[in-house]
């Protein structure tokens, strides 16, 4: 698969701790970042629930940019409080507005979630013929049941922590993927891929001890007793050699 030129655009203030760079340098056979722009929000919000609606949205967005598709990350509500909404020009925006603070309470990095969507809308952008669906289309890419799927429909939006952290394809989405072009050999090279998206090791052990906690017991048990042993050999060494000094 040729790789895609995806543009990021932050779409008003992101008051959330995010590292562009290391977004920026995502390494994929499949995809390139190919910029990240700023672009600001100059109008309010129009919706009932202080929610951006389509057209707010899409008056705010740039009609050309450099990539092949563009992803928008802002932290403003959008229309029905979905967290992206797609814009005609193979143009995409998702909010971080409740899904940051889900993530947050799961220790799951917030880039995470943006890697999330370049795998998935790139394989929107992939299987539609090299574009991305209008809103107004009528799609069946995603599935309501949560199975760390890329594609979960996340309707239930605490249900994000699943495909946020070694998300996968499911069998079901693996099929339609192979039906719309998509090879078997770049479905394998993208579950790979998928694995990387991970939390950080402090919080990967802190999972693991969680969910072993007497494996956690024995096997700090062992090192403190190695650590034991091995104190004691040393202070013999040294005992010997001061004593023959
Ligand atoms: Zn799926």
């Amino acid at each position: 698969m040729k790789k895609t030129k995806i543009t990021i655009a932050f779409l008003g203030e992101i008051p959330i701790k995010l590292d562009k760079q290391i977004i920026s340098k995502r390494v994929s056979n499949f995809f390139i970042i190919d910029k990240i722009v700023n672009i600001p929000i100059t109008s309010n919000a129009d919706g009932q629930n202080w929610d951006y609606s389509d057209d707010n949205i899409n008056g705010l967005l740039p009609i050309n940019y450099s990539g092949d598709f563009l992803l928008t990350i802002t932290h403003v509500p959008l229309e029905d409080n979905y967290y992206a909404r797609r814009f005609s020009n193979n143009r995409i925006c998702a909010t971080l507005y409740e899904i940051a603070d889900i993530l947050k309470v799961s220790n799951i990095p917030i880039e995470n979630l943006i890697y999330r969507l370049l795998y998935s809308y790139l394989l929107i952008y992939k299987r539609y013929g090299n574009r991305i669906p209008q809103q107004n289309e009528i799609t069946n890419f995603t599935h309501d049941e949560t199975r760390k799927c890329l594609f979960d429909m996340n309707g239930i939006k605490s249900d994000v922590i699943y495909s946020t952290n070694k998300p996968q394809l499911c069998s079901e989405c693996l099929i339609r993927l192979k039906k719309d072009g998509i090879t078997e050999n770049d479905l394998n090279q993208i579950q790979k891929e998928l694995k990387k998206i991970n939390k950080v090791l402090y919080y990967r052990i802190l999972d693991f001890i969680q969910q072993n906690p007497i494996w956690t017991i024995i096997i700090s048990s062992i090192t403190a007793i190695i650590l034991g042993v091995i104190g004691s050999v040393i202070a013999s060494f040294v005992y010997e050699a001061i004593k023959n000094y």
